[in-house]
């Protein structure tokens, strides 16, 4: 197949708005005109659509992913003296919301599907480990079941962010409804994206549920008296208009997204230097909703200038840097040999709904011609 030139950004942010610019405005001119800009019906509207998209008794809509940690945490009564583990391969935020409430980060291995590795979270376990933190990385969740066996045997809290897993399912559970409370970002170029920060936490219990709406609106209760120390960390209500209108679509956003995972699948299967993320259509517990497509590749940094150079971008996750390998974190000390070895090779290619299936093929055909297969 001849190939030529084209240009793939890694995400489309102008596209985020543009491709339903009208019903997108008339969302937010609706918003606007009634001039309903904090904890108004909308806010409250986006919260219910939400809880019955995931089958979860409540939902908080806050600031932001990284918040919606930390409020959640505190809730839970994570504090000083405490571990939480949590895997290294993950953004810095999972981790810094444990080291801002003044509690101990463990860092542990992840497995070859990239996500937190149950056996090292079990050798994690200490007097102090108060709770485990499952990351339910690229739209992938966590081998529940196990991560479950664990804090049932120590008496754990579980605590998921899922930020990039809205729609993931385990066992025909959805991510972030497992343990004590579950986390979501609305990044823009997440799953659900804003136009700016957004983040919510999810939880089926009802006192973590109370103390999270104290905590994120200054210990307001529902009649505005204060009752208890709280702090800002609201979710806009212009923004939460804005993803229940997309919540409404959002299923075939998920099919989009594990057609392209498929095509990925299938064109660059064969390919030996590769190890691709497991499959969707792969035997298992997991229904995979491919936040992105984090695959392993030989000669990675060659193969993504190869690629940049024919108009194709692609990032490697964090940086580039598991949490451990960040300096300045004085996480260091850590030796994670198989999260490094990831990290030498992992590479995420374009993944979002503004790809076209010829965006895909063409990836794919850049791809096998670097790699000298299929021709
Ligand atoms: C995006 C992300 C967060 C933080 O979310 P923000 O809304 O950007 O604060 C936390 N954890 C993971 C794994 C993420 O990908």
């Amino acid at each position: 197949m001849m190939t030529s030139y084209r240009d793939i950004p890694f995400f489309n942010y102008a596209d985020h708005f543009l491709r339903q610019e009208e019903e997108l405005t008339a969302v937010m001119r609706d918003v606007l005109s009634r001039g309903a800009y904090i904890l108004q019906s909308d806010l409250v509207n986006f919260e219910k659509s939400l809880q019955e998209f995931l089958n979860v008794k409540h939902v908080l809509g806050v600031a932001d992913g990284t918040n919606a940690l930390m409020l959640v945490l505190r809730a839970a009564g994570i504090g000083p003296g405490d571990e939480v583990i949590v895997p290294s391969h993950t953004y810095v935020a999972s981790v810094a919301s444990i080291h801002f409430l003044g509690a101990t980060p463990v860092l542990v291995e992840c497995g070859s599907d990239h996500m937190m590795d149950p056996e090292f979270a079990r050798q994690a376990v200490t007097s102090k480990t108060k709770a485990i933190m499952p990351v339910q990385l690229n739209g992938r969740t966590c081998d529940m079941a196990a991560i479950k066996a664990i804090a049932d045997d120590f008496g754990l809290g579980i605590v998921e962010d899922a930020a990039q897993a809205l729609g993931s399912r385990y066992d025909g559970q959805f991510a972030g409804t497992f343990g004590l409370g579950g986390t979501f970002s609305f990044y823009p170029a997440k799953l659900l994206g804003c136009f700016g920060d957004g983040g919510a936490v999810v939880t089926n219990d009802d006192e973590i549920a109370r103390q999270v709406y104290l905590l994120r609106d200054h210990g307001r209760d529902a009649s505005g008296e204060v009752v208890s120390w709280g702090t800002n960390c609201r979710l806009d209500n212009l923004q939460a208009a804005v993803l229940d209108f997309k919540l409404k679509s959002f299923d075939q956003d998920i099919v989009r997204r594990r057609r392209i995972a498929m095509m990925y699948q299938e064109g660059l299967g064969g390919i030996e230097q590769l190890h691709l993320p497991p499959s969707p259509d792969s035997e298992s517990k997991n229904f995979d909703v491919f936040q992105n497509y984090e695959m392993e590749a030989v000669r990675r940094d060659e193969y993504a200038q190869y690629l940049k150079d024919r108009g194709i971008r692609t990032i490697v996750q964090f940086g580039g840097k598991a949490v451990h390998q960040m300096p300045g974190l004085g996480l260091t000390n850590y030796s994670l040999p198989k999260t490094e070895d990831i990290y030498r090779k992992a590479i995420l290619l374009p993944m979002n709904t503004s790809l076209s299936d010829d965006g895909v093929e063409y990836i794919i055909e850049t791809t096998k011609l670097f790699y000298g297969v299929g021709h």
